[in-house]
């Protein structure tokens, strides 16, 4: 029996090459497979709305022309099982339900010295009520959802001219300390130089000193799949504001928790950072690019 189960999960299994997965009931998910990556579903036919929810506790909502991103985290379980429920008062379909294998993350170690000691660790009552006072700003933005799925069309460089200088899911060690690992991907440049908006989107906060990340910028590209911008010198949009794939919206700085002029772009999806680098990647298959 064991064994006959074993088979089953094989025959189900998705093409690791493609990240493909064709069911016969409607739903097709293609995306990066790995730690870090996430995959797009989207529905061949208007049969009504469907929560989707994954083995490590995902869900997304997924309904015909409004495809869902499943997000997979730095330490995603590389097994991981997608089911639909069915949400409709009236008879809908079953999909079949999804198992992709994910490939393992290789994570670098970056070690960077000479921060200054306080934005490492806050010391003061005045530093820990602005780190406070920050996190309540975040948390409002983070819970923001537009109905919109202007993620799916992928992802365009937001600072054309820049060097890599920091990946996602390193390890980081700040003034020997180790750290958190980095969630997101760094472009060096020279302040001033201009960011754009790498998809459409609104824009759910706009602060130009917060404590570590110093000029702030969150842009919901849709169903809370959102950019995070840090270390802005200057923002050029405001709460609230609709942007376009490619407008400009503010320029590189080196603002709150940084050693040299540069943008850090993390993109996460509600609550999980993916790897901007995987979804600068990914193109669109052709279902999956929504019409709003
Ligand atoms: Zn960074």
């Amino acid at each position: 029996m064991i064994r006959l189960f074993g088979l089953l999960i094989v025959a189900f299994m998705a093409n690791p090459a493609t990240g493909e997965d064709r069911g016969p009931a409607g739903m097709s998910c293609a995306g990066p497979l790995f730690q870090g990556g996430f995959v797009i579903c989207a529905l061949s036919a208007d049969t009504g709305a469907y929560q989707l929810e994954t083995s490590d506790g995902k869900q997304a909502k997924l309904s015909f022309g409004h495809p869902a991103l499943l997000p997979f985290s730095r330490n995603s379980p590389l097994d991981i099982i997608v089911q639909a429920k069915g949400l409709s008062q009236h008879w809908q379909p079953e999909l079949e339900t999804q198992r992709f294998t994910l490939q393992a993350g290789d994570w670098a170690i970056e070690r960077i010295d000479g921060l200054p000691p306080g934005k490492v660790t806050p010391r003061t009552l005045e530093q820990q009520q602005k780190v406070e006072a920050d996190w309540k700003k975040k948390q409002i933005a983070w819970a923001h959802r537009t109905a919109a799925s202007w993620y799916a069309g992928g992802f365009t460089k937001p600072v054309s001219n820049s060097r890599t200088s920091g990946v996602y899911g390193s390890q980081r060690i700040l003034n020997g300390k180790p750290k958190n690992p980095h969630l997101g991907m760094d472009f060096a440049a020279p302040k001033g130089t201009d960011i754009l908006s790498p998809a459409q989107a609104e824009v759910v906060l706009a602060e130009p000193d917060m404590y570590f990340e110093g000029g702030l910028l969150v842009l919901d590209h849709g169903a809370g799949v959102m950019s995070v911008m840090l270390h802005m010198s200057k923002l050029d949009v405001k709460l609230g504001e609709q942007v376009k794939q490619g407008q400009k919206v503010g320029e590189v700085g080196m603002t709150g928790r940084a050693t040299g002029p540069h943008l850090h772009w993390g993109i996460k999806v509600r609550g999980t950072y993916i790897s901007p680098a995987l979804a600068l990647a990914y193109t669109a298959p052709q279902e999956a690019i929504s019409s709003d």
